[in-house]
């Protein structure tokens, strides 16, 4: 399908790429190239490339596709540095959770005649780094593509066919509609889940040691979430700014209603509000988004406590210090 592929950053995402075109024979020779060296090491002793390089420019060298990896808030740098490099004709992709923002940094810098096509799979875990990759993460999950008039079509398809060759469904929309609904679906969600976790972090050390002890399946849940890597959310925060923002108005003027249901005692509103939210989750379930199992059917490994086990806080943050998300 493509000769050679340049992955620029090799975190979950790009790690994942990586085992699933190879899984899949996508691609002849996979290029690698990060910032840390030890980031590199570890991408080659997992062996997910042919080629590793701290030279991003190098990678892309005769790349038909080369492939941004990074938190978006580094697309800039990374554009500064491979621009000169790229292949006349080849297909510049990313993966980044916001849209327009992506257009607005790379458009510009993107040299006559390479194919810019931005897009975003939604399909994640709170884990980062190259070993936090499996070459299943995008099998039924949505690849949203966001073209625009200029986009050449067959570059488009071929763009297409690689992701649905990994499993996922591939749609195309407009940047802006795009972060209009990621704002609600996840990024709003993740605000919510690193303040709830926060309000625990603020609480004094001994009504913060019970929460922890006695947590109940609620606030494990945002933890999890809430675990997801600073870095690349605080960029998603920066850059989506805008959706978020009015999705947030809208969630704060919900949760008013809310309180005020709860103040006045008022159990039919409670109730029908939460047999609505209940309808949602089925249709999510029924859409194959979704298994009605604990943790969500993601594939975690060994990591998640036994149901009813405490949880720590600092067991569930990531490690790492960089990437990592949900579903972002
Ligand atoms: P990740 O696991 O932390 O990987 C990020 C990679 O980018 C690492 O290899 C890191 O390498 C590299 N990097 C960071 N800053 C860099 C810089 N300034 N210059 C060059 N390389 C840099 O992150 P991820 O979860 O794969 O996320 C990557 C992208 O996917 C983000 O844009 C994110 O919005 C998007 N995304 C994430 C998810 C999710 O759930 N995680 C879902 C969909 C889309 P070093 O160690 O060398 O710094």
């Amino acid at each position: 399908m493509f000769k050679k592929l340049a992955l620029i950053g090799i975190g979950l995402i790009g790690s994942s790429i990586a085992l699933a075109a190879r899984r899949d024979h996508l691609v002849e020779t996979i290029a690698i190239s990060t910032r840390k060296a030890e980031t590199l090491q570890e991408a080659e002793s997992l062996g997910l490339g042919d080629i590793y390089t701290l030279n991003a420019a190098e990678a892309v060298k005769g790349a038909d596709l080369v492939i941004l990896c990074t938190p978006v808030g580094a697309y800039g740098d990374v554009m500064a540095a491979i621009a000169g490099a790229l292949e006349p004709g080849a297909i510049l992709a990313d993966v980044g959770s916001v849209k327009q923002y992506v257009r607005k940094v790379v458009g510009p810098l993107v040299p006559q005649g390479v194919h810019f096509i931005p897009a975003h799979p939604i399909a994640g875990t709170e884990h980062s780094g190259p070993s936090a990759g499996f070459p299943e993460l995008f099998e039924g999950r949505w690849c949203v593509l966001t073209p625009d008039a200029e986009s050449d079509p067959v570059a488009v398809d071929r763009l297409t066919s690689f992701w649905g060759a990994m499993g996922s469904n591939v749609e195309a929309m407009d940047a802006a509609h795009h972060d209009m609904v990621l704002a609600i679906t996840s990024h709003v969600p993740h605000l919510v889940a690193y303040n709830i976790v926060g309000t625990v972090a603020d609480l004094e050390a001994q009504t913060q040691s019970e929460v922890i002890k006695f947590s109940a399946s609620g606030f494990r849940d945002f933890t999890r979430i809430a675990a997801s890597d600073p870095v690349m959310w605080r960029d998603v925060f920066l850059t989506n700014r805008d959706a978020v923002l009015e999705m947030l108005g809208r969630f704060l003027e919900d949760l008013s209603v809310l309180q005020r249901a709860v103040r006045l005692g008022d159990g039919p509103a409670l109730e029908a509000m939460f047999t609505r939210t209940r309808a949602i989750r089925r249709s999510i379930i029924n859409a194959g988004q979704e298994t009605a199992a604990a943790d969500f059917g993601r594939p975690h490994g060994g990591d998640k406590p036994a149901e009813g086990s405490e949880v720590n806080i600092e067991v569930a943050s990531p490690v790492r210090e960089h990437g990592g998300g949900d579903d972002a």
